[in-house]
């Protein structure tokens, strides 16, 4: 091994973001994790040295997020926790925060997202409020900054146009400090990233490996990649992400797959590896199409 390659330290990179914190690269996703499994997740993660949890409200684990932080020992001081704003509370923005600060027993956040730029009635999950849009939400979202309870608010699911209204809008005084979005080779938005970067908005990876039973993983392409380096196609898909400059979010409840996901360290992708990657052709979003009946994009 050379020493360029040892010294890749991807495990313990970090971004700077735009108020100055630091956002571990590699972060446990939470999506779909079943309560009576995400406890185990979090916990193994944290202890196999896993700083960074990304939960939301909208997945319903809160609670057993918080109760794996608590089993694993690991002061939360030292973890970067994310959870998100789910779409009915818009117009609740103080009540949902606390909400999901009381179910992750937790005093303060990392980072708090909005979790669409959709703004659904509770009364009625298909219906959009309208008197009021992501622009209102973003300006209550704000305001939570003056608690000192969360330390970074950013958005989520945002595309250029969403990003534009957002930050022309007179009430928006904060740039958000990450767009978490789908990216992976077969959902790259290599317009919507140079979009980010030149605004100094950190754009951070879910669904990093094409989430759950992913036509990604049989691709020709990365399998080839993945042989050759002797490498899973997930360990290559998370370093694709990274070398990217996108924190990545993997999910997994299965305690290997959670400390194989973390092998990155010491190795790194060619040129002409990403180049193969870019290349894929094949498009598919996991959170597109199927979510608009009731997730709206909403201005
Ligand atoms: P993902 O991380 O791309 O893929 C998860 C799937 O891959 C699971 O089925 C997992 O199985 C499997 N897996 C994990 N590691 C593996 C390995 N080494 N080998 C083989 N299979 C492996 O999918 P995701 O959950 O959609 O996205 C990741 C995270 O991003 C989410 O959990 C969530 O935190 C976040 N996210 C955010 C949004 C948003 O709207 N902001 C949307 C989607 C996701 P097992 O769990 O069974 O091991």
């Amino acid at each position: 091994m050379s020493r360029i390659m040892a010294a890749v330290k991807n495990t313990t990179k970090t971004y700077t973001l735009n108020t100055g914190a630091k956002i571990p690269a590699l972060g446990l996703g939470t999506w779909q994790s079943k309560p009576n499994e995400v406890k185990n997740a979090v916990e193994a993660a944290l202890k196999a040295g896993y700083r960074h949890i990304d939960t939301a409200f909208a997945y319903g684990n809160e609670k057993e997020v918080g109760d794996g932080i608590k089993a694993s020992g690991v002061p939360r001081s030292e973890i970067w926790l994310t959870t998100k704003l789910d779409n009915p509370w818009h117009k609740r923005v103080t009540e949902g925060f606390n909400k999901s600060l009381e179910n992750l027993q937790t005093d303060y956040l990392d980072l708090y997202l909005m979790h669409w730029p959709s703004s659904t009635d509770p009364d009625d999950l298909k219906k959009h409020y309208p008197d009021w849009n992501f622009v209102d939400t973003w300006r209550e979202l704000q305001k939570l900054l003056d608690t000192g309870k969360v330390k970074n608010i950013g958005v989520s699911n945002f595309d250029i146009t969403n990003m534009e209204k957002l930050l022309a809008a007179e009430t928006t005084k904060v740039t958000p400090a990450v767009n978490q979005i789908e990216l992976h080779p077969c959902n790259p938005s290599p317009k919507l990233i140079k979009y980010l970067q030149g605004k100094n908005i950190h754009p951070s990876a879910y669904s990093p490996l094409g989430s759950t039973d992913s036509p990604l993983g049989k691709n020709e392409a990365l399998l080839s990649i993945a042989k050759a380096k002797g490498r899973s196609p997930q360990q290559v898909l998370l370093v694709w992400g990274l070398q990217k400059g996108f924190s990545v979010l993997p999910k997994s409840v299965t305690e290997s797959r959670i400390i194989a996901n973390r092998d990155l360290d010491g190795w790194s992708l060619t040129d002409e590896e990403v180049a193969a990657l870019d290349g894929i052709q094949e498009r598919f979003k996991v959170c597109g199409d199927a979510w608009l009946p009731i997730r709206v994009f909403h201005g």
